[in-house]
C-alpha cells in the first residue's frame, strides 16, 4: 500500500501556485470537514462559494451516482438529455433565451467576452471592440479574463496582453461616462465584487451602466459567478437590482462542487455565436450537466432562498456581536450569504492571519483581499453550526487580538 499522501507532497509534486492550508480535509457532509486525523471543522469557505448545498448532499450525490451509471461524456457532436433540461431550467429561471455551458467561471467569462466582441462585428464592424470592466474586479485566470480584471498582479508577466480592454472605477459612473463611446462594445461587471472584497454595487451604478450600454449599444454583461445560484437570496444578483444584463455568466455555486460554467443570453446576442465560432470538448457533459441540475432544483425554491436572508442576518448579529467585544472590523457587509468583514484600522491587512488561527479552532473561512475576512458558506447551513461557528471564531479572534 503507498503512504498516505502528506502536505510535503504539495511542495515535492504540484507547481507553487498556490500555498495551501496545513490539514488535508479527506471528508465532508454538509457543513462539516474532517482531515485527516479525524478533526472536525465548520465549513464557511464553501470551497469558494462553490458548495451551495454544503458537503455530499443527497440530491447532489444522487443524481452523480445516477448520472454516473448511465453516461459520463459524449462531446458536443452529440447532445445531451442533463444539458438540455439545465439549459431549459436556466431559460425558465431567468431572462436569458439561450444558454451556453461550458466547466469553469473563467471559461463562461471568455465565452461571453468573445460573444461580446463577435455581436459587434455583427452589427456594427470591427472597430466596436472596446471592453470596460473595473478596478479591483475579477474574472476569471485565462489571458483575455486576467487581462479584463482589474487587478494588475494577475496579468503581470504574462504579456503581451489582449488589446482594447479599459478600466473603470467601480460604483462611479462617471468613470465609466469618461471612457464610453461607439467603440465600446461591452461593460463586463460583477453585481457585487467578491475576490476585489465583497463591494456590492449600488442601484444607482447598475441602472447608470444600463442606460450607458443602451445609449452607446454596449452589452452589458453581468459576471455572476460568484454572487449566482442563490448566493446573494435571489437566484441571481441581477433580480435584487432590477437590471437585466444581456449576457450573464455563472459557475461556481452552479455545480455545488462539479466543475460547471453558463453564459446566459438573449436569442438576438446568441446568434452571433453561430456554428463553429467557439467551443468546449467537456461543455455541458451529462455528468456536471445532471449534478447542476439537481443543484437547482433545490436552490431554486422558496424555501432554500429564503433561509438565505435569514441565515445572513444571524451571521450579522453574531458578527456584530464579535465586533463589540474585540473592534476588529470597520464594516461588515455583502448580500445573503456572501459577507465580508473589512478588518478595523487596528488590524489592517491582517485578515489573512485570521485563518490558521480558525483552522486550529476548527472553523474555515475565507478572505478577499488582504484586509476583508470572507464567508461564503452553505446556503442551506443549520443554525447550529452557524452559531457553533461563531463561537469558533470568537476565540479565533480572540488569539489575534491578544496573541499569547
Ligand atoms: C471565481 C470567479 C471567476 C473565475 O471562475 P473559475 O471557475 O475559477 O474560472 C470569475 N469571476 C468571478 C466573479 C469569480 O468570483
Amino acid at each position: 500500500m503507498s503512504p498516505t499522501p502528506s502536505r510535503q507532497d504539495f511542495d515535492t509534486y504540484m507547481t507553487p501556485n498556490y500555498a495551501p492550508q496545513k490539514v488535508i480535509p479527506v471528508r465532508g457532509k454538509g457543513s462539516r470537514l474532517w482531515d485527516q486525523e479525524g478533526r472536525e471543522y465548520i465549513d464557511l469557505a464553501g470551497g469558494i462559494a462553490v458548495n451551495s448545498l454544503g458537503h455530499c448532499h443527497p440530491a447532489l450525490v444522487g443524481a452523480l451516482k445516477e448520472q454516473g451509471e448511465k453516461l459520463w461524456h459524449l462531446s458536443n457532436i452529440y447532445t445531451n438529455e442533463p444539458a438540455l433540461m439545465l439549459a431549459k431550467k436556466l431559460v425558465d429561471a431567468t431572462f436569458a433565451d439561450k444558454v451556453y455551458l461550458c466547466s469553469s467561471g473563467g471559461e463562461a467569462n471568455e465565452a461571453a467576452l468573445k460573444l461580446a466582441r463577435r455581436y459587434a462585428v455583427d452589427h456594427v464592424g470591427e472597430h466596436k471592440d472596446k471592453i470596460i470592466s473595473f478596478r479591483q474586479s475579477f474574472h476569471g485566470r485565462t489571458l483575455f479574463t486576467v487581462s479584463v480584471g482589474g487587478q494588475p498582479k494577475y496579468s503581470e508577466g504574462f504579456g503581451p496582453i489582449p488589446g482594447g480592454i479599459l478600466h473603470a472605477e467601480y460604483n462611479d459612473l462617471d468613470s465609466v461616462r469618461a471612457l464610453m463611446n461607439e467603440d465600446t462594445c461591452a461593460v463586463m461587471v460583477e453585481p457585487m465584487q467578491g475576490e476585489g472584497g465583497i463591494v456590492p454595487a449600488t442601484q444607482e451604478f447598475l441602472e447608470g451602466l444600463r442606460a450607458l450600454c443602451d445609449e452607446h449599444k454596449a452589452l452589458l454583461i453581468f459576471d455572476e459567478v460568484q454572487t449566482g445560484v442563490g448566493r446573494s437570496g435571489k437566484l441571481y444578483a441581477y433580480q435584487h437590482y432590477g437590471v437585466t444584463p444581456d449576457i450573464l455568466t455563472s459557475a461556481k455555486s452552479l455545480g455545488g462542487g462539479f466543475p460547471i460554467g453558463a453564459m446566459l443570453t438573449t436569442d438576438k446576442i446568441g446568434a452571433s455565436l453561430g456554428f463553429g465560432t467557439h467551443g468546449s470538448t467537456y461543455g455541458g457533459n451529462p455528468l456536471g450537466s445532471a449534478v447542476a441540475l439537481a443543484a437547482l432544483n433545490v436552490i431554486d425554491t422558496p424555501e432554500v432562498l429564503g433561509g438565505v436572508e435569514a441565515r445572513h442576518r444571524l451571521f450579522r448579529q453574531h458578527l456584530e456581536a464579535i465586533n463589540e467585544k474585540h473592534g476588529v472590523f470597520k464594516e461588515i457587509r455583502g448580500m445573503g450569504l456572501l459577507i465580508g468583514a473589512q478588518m478595523s484600522d487596528a488590524f489592517e491587512g491582517r485578515a489573512k492571519d485570521i485563518l490558521p488561527l480558525a483552522i486550529d479552532e476548527g472553523l474555515m473561512a475565507l478572505i478577499a483581499g488582504p484586509n476583508v475576512l470572507r464567508l461564503a458558506p452553505s446556503l442551506v447551513i443549520p443554525e447550529a453550526d452557524i452559531e457553533e461557528a461563531m463561537v469558533r471564531l470568537e476565540r479565533a479572534i480572540e488569539r489575534l487580538v491578544r496573541p499569547s
